[in-house]
């Protein structure tokens, strides 16, 4: 077992994610995630009875090497993708293999869920998709109709637009997002 690093590892989480990406041979928005998971995974849409205020868990069983998801299916209704690469992230980046997640405190595991969200928005939204809109100026309707097309949250996807050098025509200051806008 390893120690957990101490800050997330952005690049080897976005570097995952593309190369899970790539080796799907997606074509178009939405990633279906959903698929993918159940490729590597038992994936049960029902929350686990130990982790009841859990969105999702994973679980690794190291005598078969076999994962088991529980999704809380829904709770995480309007979030299911978003859910799903998250662990899908947790999964691919090794952290139920090479940490013992059992004994981790609340900081590594606060570093193991900030780069299974890397990898989810690296995912859901391949900056080979995003890469064409760098340094343009998107009106919020655009932004509608593409979280609508990815199947991601307005936050998820203005954050993640903005972290890739794409703006977006807010119509708000307040740096807290309008609860209209938190779908
Ligand atoms: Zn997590």
């Amino acid at each position: 077992m390893r120690a957990v690093p101490r800050y997330a590892r952005r690049d080897f989480a976005i570097r995952i994610a593309e190369i899970i990406f790539r080796n799907q041979g997606i074509a178009r928005p939405p990633v279906p995630a959903a698929a993918v998971l159940k490729g590597i995974a038992n994936v049960h849409r029902f929350v686990h009875p130990l982790y009841p205020d859990e969105d999702g868990i994973t679980l690794y069983d190291t005598r078969s090497f076999r994962y088991d998801v529980y999704l809380n299916w829904q709770v995480i209704r309007g979030r299911r993708r978003w859910t799903i690469a998250h662990e899908m992230g947790h999964i691919l980046l090794g952290h139920l293999v090479d940490f013992d997640v059992n004994i981790l405190d609340d900081d590594e595991l606060f570093v193991l869920d900030r780069e299974a969200n890397i990898f989810a928005a690296y995912f859901l939204m391949p900056r080979v998709w995003i890469a064409p809109l760098r340094g343009q100026r998107l009106s919020l309707s655009f932004v509608g109709t593409m979280k609508d097309l990815y199947g991601v949250s307005w936050d998820a996807l203005i954050i993640h637009l903005e972290e890739n050098g794409v703006f977006v025509d807010k119509p708000w200051t307040n740096p807290v997002t309008p609860s209209s806008y938190a779908s």
